[in-house]
């Protein structure tokens, strides 16, 4: 069994997509927060691979298609690495010590509004999904809309498709209106995979007391993340000022449901010492020291561990 954390969320996929980066390890991979060697060196237990299309590439479903490729291309041949689709391949891969890879997808425009092309990437292993990112979309609207509306009709049919296939919700990015109705629909529960709280750090990406209560009371997920400025105000940022955070959702009654999703490779700021992967054992270290062995343990990967191996498809 790998020491490592369980990241929810990383954007190593958009930029081997743009060309910022050409590969997933050694030579090509020095502008990647994300690689093979950094994973290895952290004994990391799963890293979750977001397809995100950066807003100078066209929305279209070959994009996709083509971010998915890239994962096929440069992650799931290494041999350590186990792509992950089934709770089966999870439990089996955990206990042989490998590397784990979730593939999700961040936003639903490149599937403009076909529920085929939703199947057709489940059928290639994407097994989590974020309605939007910042903006509006034929799904819902994002944070960052300044209307607020929350899901479309087809956004609507989209939960139903989803929790049919087995596809996991994401609703990092999600408009508070959208995420409510989400939250209403959906028989799965949800994950927000990188968010922190709202009520320590006021940004839009972060979740209100009320929304981490909703998530918590499903039994989802919140995967806290390193975003600088969704952290705190202050010019540097340190891995302590993440503990308001972890306190705030654990004083709501998350302590199952906290987990981390780092969005490294989605930034271009980062807390000091928390810079990519290598960055999360000393995390861990301080978290033991916090909150002791076991709920560290939990918060680094064994949340969403449990999550994963319950709510992934058998
Ligand atoms: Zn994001």
């Amino acid at each position: 069994m790998r020491t490592g954390a369980l990241d929810l969320h990383c954007d190593v996929l958009s930029k081997l997509l743009t060309g910022r980066a050409t590969a997933f390890s050694g030579s090509g991979s020095e502008r990647l927060d994300v690689t093979y060697e950094k994973l290895t060196a952290a004994d990391a237990c799963l890293q979750t691979f977001a397809v995100y299309l950066p807003e100078e590439t066209p929305s279209t479903f070959s994009s996709v298609l083509e971010s998915v490729d890239l994962f096929y291309r440069h992650i799931v041949p290494r041999s350590d690495v186990a792509f992950i689709r089934t709770a089966a391949q999870l439990r089996t891969a955990v206990d042989a010590g490998r590397l784990c890879a979730l593939l999700s997808l961040e936003g639903a425009d490149g599937l403009q509004g076909d529920f085929a092309a939703l199947r057709i990437l489940y059928h290639l292993g994407v097994r989590a999904l974020g309605f939007t990112w910042n903006y509006a979309n034929w799904a819902a609207d994002g944070v960052m809309e300044p209307r607020g509306a929350g899901l479309t009709r087809q956004g609507r049919k989209l939960v139903r498709a989803c929790n049919e296939l087995g596809m996991l919700i994401d609703v990092s990015h999600l408009s508070e209106k959208g995420f409510w109705e989400v939250a209403d629909l959906t028989d799965t529960p949800v994950i927000a995979s990188h968010s922190n709280a709202k009520s320590v750090c006021d940004h839009p990406r972060n979740l209100s007391d009320e929304q981490i209560r909703a998530i918590i009371a499903m039994d989802g997920l919140i995967g806290i993340t390193f975003v600088p400025w969704f952290v705190s105000r202050n010019e540097t940022v340190k891995v302590e000022d993440l503990f308001p955070h972890i306190d705030r959702v654990l004083s709501l009654g998350g302590e199952t449901c906290l987990a981390f999703g780092s969005d490294f490779d989605g930034i271009d700021r980062h807390i000091t010492g928390l810079a990519d992967p290598e960055g999360m054992p000393e995390l861990a270290e301080k978290l033991e020291r916090r909150y002791g062995r076991g709920p560290a343990e939990s918060f680094v990967r064994g949340n969403a561990l449990r999550f994963l191996l319950k709510h992934l498809p058998k």
